[in-house]
């Protein structure tokens, strides 16, 4: 849906602009040094936009310098205490997050927002389901509901357009999948202002990020969501590949990184798939490039998948059949197969496509369509190639059993 777009430092949120990443810091933002450790390992790791908390003074001080070293805009996450606010945007905070549940002084609230419209600061009304207001909580039956999750934001923006001040994005986080998809659907009906997407306590992966990817994937399918944020019980540096892998995944954001297409094995496969998948997966990972591999435990599936993706390889008979764009430039041996990958690979990303296949073997192609042809357990013959008769044992066995005889 169509957002308003507003401006978190140099990073646009809402309208036409790409689907962000946020993360948030766990060192103390007294800790300069620590803290812009982190925030560089964030905005390495894809993230656009960094939340650290301001809740004492020292972090107030601290953020000055953070927030003039960063690579990413700088949100200051404030609770309780209006002060801290005011505090975060003499540090030069891009944007604050205020949470309606815990600062609850309609004053301090407008207060804050007169400062940050003089100052053209945009806020994130972070409503969350575990500190929502006592008294809304109670008028909805002593339940989170969708409908007080969007009735704190909306309580809040009220104030706001008191002080003429609608510079806002708004989040209203639950930690129920079901609970949040319906109160981000309300409030994507009820207002246009940028929506920060995320599923509060989500726990720690791989169930945390299957809890996060389920809501926010299913808004983000609705066009519902500017930006997003996992909040996993784990290293921010998690939260941020996961954002970053999802929006890719889902084509809202260009590939920085490798997309593995494997298939799951099963039965006919001439190689250990998982193996060398996962092996292949830590060596293209390391390097760092964006492209697209295939592999594939044999010839059924194998060659029509490594043929759209970047390179792939495919087994027949023990070996692998590396296509470069469709086309097989080689044919290596099983346990070459990772290596030939991460060669081929940085090739294709070093020199183009074109010039990687002009050093492709000549002779690959021919001995590819050999393997294809016998592969090791074609059907109605045994392992060992010998022909086998498949016979019913009509007289003693249930129906159905097979026996197989010479
Ligand atoms: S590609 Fe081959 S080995 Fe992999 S799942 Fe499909 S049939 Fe099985």
């Amino acid at each position: 849906m169509h957002t308003r777009q507003i401006m978190v430092g140099a990073v646009p949120v809402g309208g036409d602009a790409l689907v962000t990443v946020q993360s948030m810091t766990t060192t103390r933002t007294r800790d300069v040094e620590g803290t812009l450790r982190q925030i560089y390992q964030l905005a390495a790791a894809g993230a656009d936009i960094v939340r650290c908390t301001c809740n004492e003074s020292e972090a107030a001080e601290g953020l000055v310098e953070i927030v003039r070293r960063s690579p990413v805009p700088i949100v200051a996450d404030i609770h309780n205490n209006h002060r801290m606010a005011l505090e975060a945007l003499d540090a030069g905070a891009h944007c604050l997050r205020l949470n309606p549940g815990n600062i609850r002084n309609p004053t301090h609230i407008k207060e804050v927002a007169n400062e940050c419209r003089d100052r053209g600061i945009p806020v994130r009304i972070g409503v969350n389901g575990g500190s929502l207001d006592p008294d809304l909580y109670r008028r909805h039956g002593n339940r989170v509901t969708p409908g007080a999750l969007v009735e704190s934001a909306l309580a809040e923006l009220a104030l706001f357009a008191e002080v003429g001040f609608d510079d806002v994005k708004i989040s209203v986080k639950a930690s129920s999948v079901p609970l949040m998809i319906d109160a981000y659907r309300m409030l994507a009906e009820t207002v246009g202002h940028p929506l920060h997407l995320g599923l509060t306590e989500a726990g720690p992966p791989p169930e945390g990020t299957q809890k996060a990817t389920a809501g926010i994937a299913t808004l983000l399918s609705e066009g519902i969501g500017d930006t997003i944020r996992y909040s996993l019980t784990a290293d921010p540096v998690v939260e941020a590949h996961a954002g970053r892998r999802l929006l890719e995944m889902l084509g809202l954001r260009e590939r920085k990184g490798l997309d593995l297409i494997a298939c799951p094995s099963c039965g006919r496969a001439e190689v250990d798939v998982i193996d060398v998948a996962n092996r292949a997966r830590a060596a293209l990972d390391r390097l760092g490039i964006p492209i697209q591999v295939a592999v594939m435990g044999c010839v059924v599936n194998g060659p029509g998948e490594a043929r759209e993706a970047d390179i792939g390889i495919a087994a027949g008979r023990h070996r692998g059949h590396l296509f470069v764009r469709g086309q097989v430039v080689a044919v290596v041996p099983e346990g070459e197969m990772v290596a030939s990958l991460v060669d081929w690979a940085t090739r294709v990303h070093r020199d183009g496509a074109e010039a990687a296949l002009a050093g492709a073997d000549v002779t690959a192609a021919a001995r590819a369509l050999r393997d294809a042809d016998a592969p090791v357990t074609p059907p109605g013959t045994d392992g060992e190639g010998e022909p086998t008769r498949v016979e019913r044992v009509l007289s003693g066995a249930p129906e159905g059993v097979l026996r197989r005889g010479a």
